[in-house]
């Protein structure tokens, strides 16, 4: 930035004449603007300063008052007014200065000073339940919601055919209010326009004004596989619309997954009760279990325990992430019959007179101690 002692004479800046019309200065700041534009001379400090320069002398050369005081006192004539004197210290006030010099140039110039500011459209919220082989595998769901669109009569104007919306006079389009106190300025949101830069006069019928429509929209939504309650997708774009050529919002979609009768489920692992008889805890047998794959064999040890868990590895629910899947957990309950055939009850029977006088060490130790607890002996 170039210091008070330092400070060229804006003509000199410019490269215009003393007695240059405003519209050669004009075409004149145009060039210098375009040619040290920051977006065309990425990292190049030596351009910014020149923007700058070029901005503060246009600033006082294209208003007429100021111009007249600075021909006849010099800088000092113009100290303190705008941006003279201290220069602009943000490039981003030169856009909001004179942004719609750079219109048809493209980047921040048009998009920052070209009028309204343009602000993304709110992000909504949707939810969808699905069941759990549908979150296993992924799955493809239409929803449906309510969002505003741009309606159609108006094309999002807001104005009645025929008519259009006037630029907006308090803050002559800009959206935005800028009030100098000092070194500071306050930039708020234009409150007759509420940022729009623009003011409605005749109103299109159809959304009285607004340039909005609520409408159903029905969007398809990828899941993909291993979702799990809580979790959000979020559909990009499909918010509410922009203001001013803002993007639109976007649209995040809550998944529940519902409960399933056989797998409950513990992050990615699955777990499922089954059932087995007393004489296949015993004996040991090859199971039929459920997986998410249809059935597959398990085979249980001789002696296995009720309440005994068995791996499946990667039978569980994939990883939405895409790193391992989760387990498939069978737990075993061995299941005591509510009622027995005469068969099964003489088979039983003869059992219970075996387990009396063939009582094995393990549970003569634990009848001991139900004894030894029930008598007071050693508890
Ligand atoms: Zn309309
Ligand atoms: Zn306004």
């Amino acid at each position: 930035m170039p210091t008070m002692a330092a400070k060229r004479d804006y003509y000199e800046v410019l490269g215009v004449k003393k007695d240059s019309s405003t519209d050669e200065i004009k075409k004149a700041y145009k060039k210098l603007a375009l040619a040290n534009h920051p977006d065309r001379n990425p990292g190049d400090q030596a351009a910014v300063d020149r923007f700058k320069e070029a901005a503060e002398a246009f600033e006082v050369l294209s208003e007429s008052d100021k111009r007249a005081r600075y021909d006849r006192f010099g800088h000092d004539g113009v100290k303190g007014a705008g941006h003279a004197g201290g220069g602009f210290q943000d490039v981003g006030d030169i856009f909001e200065m004179f942004g719609d010099l750079f219109e048809g140039f493209g980047g921040r110039g048009r998009r920052r000073g070209g009028g309204a500011r343009a602000t993304q459209g709110d992000h909504l919220k949707a939810s969808l339940t699905i069941d759990l082989p549908e979150a296993a595998k992924g799955c493809s769901r239409e929803i449906e919601i309510k969002r505003r669109e741009l309606c159609g009569t108006c094309h999002g104007s807001g104005a009645k055919a025929g008519s259009t919306a006037a630029k907006c006079d308090y803050c002559n389009g800009q959206g935005q209010v800028v009030q100098s106190q000092g070194f500071f300025r306050v930039q708020t949101t234009c409150p007759a326009c509420r940022g729009e830069g623009k003011i409605v006069r005749d109103k299109c019928a159809d959304c009285s004004g607004s340039g909005r429509k609520v409408e159903k929209v029905r969007l398809e939504a990828r899941i993909p596989p291993g979702v799990d309650t809580g979790m959000s997708l979020c559909l990009r774009g499909e918010g509410e619309p922009g203001t001013n050529g803002g993007p639109r919002g976007d649209l995040y979609v809550e998944i529940n997954v519902k409960d399933h009768n056989l797998f409950e489920r513990d992050g990615q692992d699955l777990i499922c009760h089954v059932p087995i008889t007393y004489s296949q805890a015993a004996l040991g047998a090859d199971i039929e279990v459920p997986t998410l794959d249809g059935k597959k064999n398990q085979h249980i040890d001789a002696g296995t325990h009720s309440g005994e868990v068995f791996r499946i590895r990667g039978g569980g629910m994939p990883d939405p992430r895409g790193g391992r899947a989760g387990d498939l957990l069978v737990e075993v309950h061995i299941e005591v019959p509510k009622k027995v055939s005469d068969e099964q009850r003489e088979l039983l029977l003869k059992l219970a007179e075996l387990e009396q006088a063939n009582v094995s060490q393990h549970r003569s130790s634990f009848f001991d101690k139900v004894k030894d607890w029930f008598t007071g002996e050693n508890s």
